[in-house]
């Protein structure tokens, strides 16, 4: 393929903003190749600035489940940017989009806007420091937050339980009261928490893990987590800003019939636009001013775009059957591939939920981010490359998961299909 217009907009970018990128994975440093700079997009396909069309499974990273450019969402926009864009003052679609995830959401009783995920989880966390009054929390080696100071921890090895920063800038007074265990390792869990009595404000955890790939919870991990919680007096906080109305229209809690104390919201929510939510019970989020001590703000939070967007997309997914739908197209695809790779003997392990999976170069099984980190990423970096060239647009690394939309067709999953055996026919 011909980036030539790529590439000169990459050469550009380096000189204006960092590394090119406003976001680290957009670089595509994990593959080793300049990144693709996009033009437009519409249901399934997105065009670069050379005019190459790919088929899409990044989906903004999973806010485009509905596809891209989708007319409702393009009408609500049209309908709401006359009457103004942002106005710092109370508007009636917040209170619409809030009724509209409480009621997906029927553990987030009282629901806070704001412009990311990241701005979501950092707040949830202060309210659940606020709300216990203790400091600590803690996290899963492998589960991104956003890039608030806290989260951007994980453990050294195994035996460490002090946070150590992944990132310069955080200050190690800080990152010490992060403290980490491995996914579905409930036993590190229940050592920790005793490790460090009425110490732990919350646990976070994203339900079923996007950020180093998709890990599931298995069997009695998110029940455990349950029960640790409400034995501790420690909150249970679900980073749902993945799987919220993916996996699921209620997310990971309903699927799992578990109710988180906190949850966290973002992509999807959006419908395509800057946004974030945080929520949950009554009587912890009536900490957050005005109505408490927990201090929290935004000059745009409840922007009338992003939130007719995102109510355009709720209502879309409420009405159809669209979990069905992608619940078919992803066990479809997973079944495929296994064929794929089977016959050509190729070690791979594929996690997959509704409407997200990924495919580890590793024989697996992997439940964990040590078992993630066995994948072999050159070979992924291989694959990648040459799906790109025949037209697909993977996320350019391992360690994500890939999209499907409602807007896939089957005719998109085949041809899909057809690049992958290709492709590992040619690593
Ligand atoms: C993307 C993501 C975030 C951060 O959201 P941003 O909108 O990128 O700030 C937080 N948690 C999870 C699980 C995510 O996947």
């Amino acid at each position: 393929m011909n980036r030539k217009r790529s590439n000169a907009l990459y050469r550009r970018a380096l000189e204006l903003i960092p590394g090119g990128v406003n976001s680290p994975v957009r670089a595509f440093k994990a593959i080793g190749t300049p990144p693709v700079f996009i033009e437009r997009a519409k249901g399934s396909k997105l065009w670069d600035v050379d005019g190459n069309e790919y088929i899409d499974y990044v989906g903004s990273w999973g806010p485009m489940i509905m596809g891209h450019a989708h007319p409702r969402v393009l009408s609500a926009l049209r309908k709401t940017a006359p009457k103004g864009t942002s106005f710092g003052a109370p508007t009636p679609l917040e209170v619409e989009l809030a009724n509209e995830i409480r009621k997906a959401f029927p553990s987030m009783e009282l629901v806070r806007m704001v412009s990311s995920g990241t701005e979501a989880v950092m707040s949830a966390i202060r309210v659940a420091r606020g709300y216990t009054g203790r400091n600590k929390i803690l996290k899963f080696e492998g589960c991104y937050h956003g890039h608030g100071d806290s989260l951007l921890v994980k453990a050294g090895s195994g035996a460490t339980t002090f946070g150590i920063p992944d990132s310069l800038g955080v200050p190690e007074e800080l990152a010490r009261h992060t403290l980490t265990a491995p996914y579905n390792d409930l036993e590190r869990v229940r050592f920790l928490v005793d490790q460090y009595p009425e110490q732990i404000a919350c646990i976070i955890v994203e339900p079923i893990a996007g950020n180093m790939g998709v890990v599931l919870p298995e069997k009695g991990f998110l029940e455990g987590l349950r029960k640790v919680c409400d034995e501790k007096g420690i909150l249970l906080l679900f980073d749902e800003v993945i799987t919220g109305f993916r996996v699921a229209y209620g997310g990971a809690q309903e699927l799992y019939a578990i109710k988180a104390d906190l949850t966290c919201l973002g992509k999807i929510i959006g419908g395509g636009l800057p946004v974030g939510a945080y929520g949950g019970r009554e009587e912890i989020m009536e900490k957050v001013a005005p109505l408490g001590g927990v201090y929290q703000a935004g000059t745009l939070s409840g922007n009338p775009m992003a939130m007719a967007a995102g109510i355009a997309t709720l209502q879309y997914l409420k009405t159809q059957k669209v979990y069905k739908d992608l619940e078919k197209k992803t066990a479809y695809f997973v079944e495929k591939i296994e064929e794929i790779t089977e016959e050509r003997r190729i070690p791979i392990s594929i996690n997959f939920a509704t409407g997200m999976l990924t495919l580890f170069f590793t024989e697996g099984p992997v439940r964990d981010y040590t078992t993630a980190k066995m994948s072999n990423t050159k070979r992924f970096a291989q694959f990648f490359i040459e799906m790109l060239e025949q037209g697909v647009y993977l996320p350019p690394s391992q360690y994500e998961a890939w999209f499907f939309s409602l807007a896939h067709t089957q005719k998109d999953l085949d041809q899909t299909l057809e690049a992958c055996d290709k492709a590992l026919g040619k690593i």
